[in-house]
C-alpha cells in the first residue's frame, strides 16, 4: 500500500512500488520490483535510460501531481514492465516493453521476471536491443515478415546484427531475438573465459559434470527454446547442419539436387528474389535424426556476383524447408525501406573474371549433383523431436559432445533458454581445391 497525495494506492503485488523519473523534458512514471526482490527495479529503467544518454532523477511520488490518475491504472494492471511518458503538458505516452535486467544493476537479477501476457511485439526499449526493424514481403502463400536486430553484448561489447523470418510479424521478431541472443551469449562466453582454463560443462551422453577448454577443437551448435531441454533440442539441429555440412565439402561429396520445386518456390518467395537469382533446392542426407536442406542463389544480374548458400535443419522436412526459405531473405538482405538491393558486381576485371569463372564451376557443380524431385523429399517421414533419441545417437560410437548453458543474468532464461552443444571431434584438414567447394564457401552463412 502506498501512499500518494492523500489517498491510498492499493497494489495487488506488494513486490512493486510506483516510481517517478524526472527527465529532461516531462516525466517517466511506473511500477518496479523492489530492487531487494527480483528484476526489473527502478535502478535498472534508470540505467537503460543512461544508456540510451537520457539521465533521469527519482523523485517523490507525493510530488508528482500532474497525472495522479495514471498511478490508479498502473496498479490496476500490476505489470512492471509498462510506463508512462508524461510530457510537460499533461499528455502521456503508453509504453509497453519487455524491461531486461540491466546488467551493473545491483538488484536481484537472477529472479528477472517476464510482463504477464508476454509477446515478441512488445518494446526492447530497455534492453541491451538498440534497434528492432520489420518489413514485410507480400508472395503468393501470403505474407513474409523479416526482422534486423541491432545491438552489443552486454560483456564483450561486441556488436551484433540479426536477422529472423516468420509469416507473422512476432514470429520473425522472435527469430531475430533468439539469434541474437545465442550470438551474444556465445560473444560473452569467449570474452569472459580465459584460454586453457577448464570450463564446467555437462556430458550430453553421459549427463555427467565435465570439463572444456575454449581452445578444444569443435563443432559448436548454437540452440534457444523455451526450456533448457527444448533449446539443447535446437542446438542438435544446428550441430547437424554444421557436421554434415563439413562432411559433405570435406569428402567433396555433392548434395542431391531437389528438382521439380519451381511452383513450390514461386508460391513462397517475394518476387524480386526470382527475378534477381536462380534458386536452387538442395538435400543433405545425413545419418541423424534430422533432415538437413540448403538453398544456392546465382544472381541473374550480375554473372560475377557472388552466389548465396543457406541451410537449415529440422527433423520435419517441411519445417526445414521453410526455414531455408526463410534465410534466402535474410541472406539477400533487402534494404529496409523494403526494395531489394542487388549484390554490387566485383569492379576489378581480374577478380570479376575469377568470380565469373567460380560462378561457372557452381554451375557445374550443381548439375553433377544427383535428383530427387520435392515431392519425394516431401514424403520423408518426420523424426520425433526427442532427446532421448538423440542421447542414443551420440552415445552409439559418436564423439563426445557437452552441453554448456548459455544464460547469464544479462539474457533471461525465462525470455528463452540458450544452450551450446559442443561436439569434440578433431576437424579434419580441409582439402585445398582453390578453396571451391569447401566448407569456407558455406561457412559465412552456418550460422
Ligand atoms: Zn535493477
Amino acid at each position: 500500500m502506498w501512499l500518494f497525495g492523500n489517498r491510498k494506492l492499493e497494489l495487488s503485488n506488494a513486490e512493486l512500488r510506483p516510481y517517478v523519473l524526472k527527465l529532461k523534458e516531462g516525466y517517466l512514471i511506473g511500477l518496479a520490483y523492489l530492487p531487494s526482490i527480483a528484476s526489473p527495479c527502478v535502478g535498472c529503467i534508470q540505467k537503460w535510460l543512461l544508456d540510451r544518454q537520457i539521465p533521469s532523477t527519482e523523485i517523490d511520488i507525493e510530488d508528482f501531481k500532474l497525472r495522479e490518475d495514471l498511478f490508479k491504472k498502473l496498479a490496476e494492471e500490476s505489470n512492471p514492465h509498462i510506463c508512462y511518458e508524461v510530457s510537460a503538458d499533461g499528455t502521456e505516452t503508453r509504453l509497453e516493453n519487455c524491461i531486461f535486467p540491466h546488467p551493473s544493476c545491483d538488484c536481484q537479477k537472477e529472479n528477472h521476471q517476464l510482463p504477464p501476457n508476454f509477446s515478441w511485439n512488445l518494446s526492447f526499449a530497455f534492453s541491451p536491443l538498440t534497434q528492432i526493424k520489420c518489413v514485410r514481403y507480400t508472395t503468393p502463400m501470403g505474407h513474409l515478415w523479416l526482422t534486423s536486430v541491432n545491438g552489443k553484448a552486454v560483456e564483450s561489447g561486441q556488436s551484433i546484427r540479426t536477422y529472423g523470418t516468420g509469416v507473422s510479424k512476432e514470429d520473425s521478431r522472435k527469430r531475430a531475438i533468439e539469434e541474437w541472443l545465442k550470438k551474444a551469449s556465445l560473444s560473452d562466453f569467449q570474452f569472459m573465459h580465459l584460454p586453457k582454463r577448464p570450463i564446467p560443462a555437462e556430458s550430453f551422453q553421459n549427463l555427467g559434470a565435465t570439463q572444456i577448454r575454449l581452445e578444444d577443437p569443435l563443432l559448436l551448435g548454437n540452440g534457444a527454446g523455451a526450456d533448457y531441454s527444448k533449446a539443447t533440442l535446437q542446438a542438435m539441429y544446428d550441430l547437424t547442419k554444421k557436421r554434415t555440412l563439413e562432411r559433405y565439402s570435406n569428402n567433396l561429396k555433392n548434395p542431391i539436387l531437389v528438382v521439380g520445386s519451381h511452383a513450390w518456390l514461386r508460391n513462397r518467395m517475394p518476387f524480386f528474389m526470382l527475378q534477381e537469382y536462380d534458386w536452387y533446392i538442395l538435400f543433405y542426407p545425413n545419418s541423424s535424426p534430422c533432415w538437413v536442406v540448403g538453398m544456392a542463389g546465382f544472381s541473374r544480374l550480375h554473372s560475377d556476383a557472388k552466389p548465396i548458400f543457406v541451410f537449415d535443419s529440422h527433423p520435419n522436412i517441411e519445417t526445414a524447408l521453410d526455414g531455408v526459405i526463410g534465410k534466402t531473405l535474410e541472406a539477400c538482405r533487402p534494404d529496409f525501406d523494403g526494395n531489394s538491393k542487388p549484390i554490387a558486381p566485383v569492379s576489378d576485371s581480374e577478380e570479376s573474371e575469377r568470380a565469373r569463372q567460380k560462378n561457372l564451376w557452381w554451375t557445374h557443380w550443381i548439375y553433377r549433383c544427383s535428383k530427387i524431385s520435392l515431392k519425394e523429399l516431401q514424403s520423408m517421414e518426420s523424426y520425433t523431436e526427442d532427446l532421448e533419441l538423440w542421447r542414443s545417437y551420440y552415445r552409439d560410437g559418436q564423439p563426445g559432445v557437452s552441453l554448456v548453458p548459455g544464460n547469464t543474468t544479462a539474457y533471461p532464461r525465462k525470455l528463452v533458454s540458450l544452450v551450446q552443444a559442443r561436439l569434440h571431434e578433431a576437424k579434419a584438414p580441409a582439402p585445398k581445391v582453390f578453396g571451391i567447394g569447401t566448407s569456407r564457401d558455406f561457412q559465412a552463412n552456418w550460422n
